[in-house]
């Protein structure tokens, strides 16, 4: 999905810029007029804060304060299941995905809130194993091996929906971020209202309960 998306952003002229960390903004007192990074300055007219996990980070460099807090989800895929399910689920009680292609089968789930950092947690692991096998009793995986497990963090706000917005303090940078568990399935969705935004149109929805000042 992301490699397709990629390619299809770059067809349509999309410049992608890669271990490039913003460090700071250049800015006067109600506009944001380039970024600061390691691998250089940019200049551009409008700016998006779309770092996910790291807003708070990148927001307080203009002096912005945001409340999001990274939840850690695991996941381990297996290249070759014999005798594989046939259907993705969420299995709601066990707190954990199982989804298959071919004879791949990823589980992932839990939310582990211990800030920024990519740690391996065994046990989180072991939770999700046990509710897969608890729920598919007759499905032949083994516990992964602990150095191929994977992590990553779910931008997660208090109320658990995303910012989407202009800022107050200036006027050409946007917000758009803190999706927790869908920030895949809305992505699209906050890319269409953020380009409405950046183009002064009506956005598709309202977007009053995504404010960013509503803490
Ligand atoms: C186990 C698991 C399962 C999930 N399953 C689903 C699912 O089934 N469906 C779904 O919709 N969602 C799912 N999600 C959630 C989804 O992955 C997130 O909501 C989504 O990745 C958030 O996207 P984002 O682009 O906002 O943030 P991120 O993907 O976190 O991207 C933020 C980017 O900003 C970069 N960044 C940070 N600081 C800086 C800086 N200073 N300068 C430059 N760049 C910076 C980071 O390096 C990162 O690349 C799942 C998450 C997990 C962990």
């Amino acid at each position: 999905l992301m490699i397709a998306l990629k390619e299809n952003l770059q067809r349509k002229g999309v410049e992608f810029i890669f271990k490039s960390n913003v460090t700071a903004f250049e800015k006067n007192s109600n506009k944001v007029n380039a970024v600061i990074t390691n691998t250089g300055k940019y200049t551009a007219d409008n700016f998006v804060i779309a770092t996910g996990s790291w807003i708070p980070q990148v927001s307080k460099m203009l002096g912005i304060n945001l409340l999001l807090q990274p939840g850690k989800g695991y996941s381990y895929t297996y290249d070759h299941v014999e005798k594989n399910i046939h259907y993705p689920a969420i299995l709601v009680d066990g707190r954990c995905a199982i989804t298959p292609w071919g004879h791949n089968l990823r589980i992932g789930g839990t939310m582990e809130l211990s800030g920024i950092n990519n740690k391996v947690l065994v046990k989180r692991m072991q939770g999700i194993y046990d509710s897969a096998k608890a729920f598919y009793p007759g499905l032949n995986i083994d516990f992964p091996p602990a150095d191929k497990i994977w992590n990553g963090l779910r931008p997660v706000t208090p109320d658990g929906l995303a910012y989407i917005g202009k800022t107050n303090e200036y006027s050409n940078v946007i917000v758009a971020g803190g999706h927790a568990m869908l920030g895949i399935s809305q992505g699209t969705g906050t890319g269409l209202i953020v380009s409405q935004l950046i183009q002064d149109k009506k956005t598709e929805i309202d977007i009053n309960a995504f404010r960013l000042s509503r803490f």
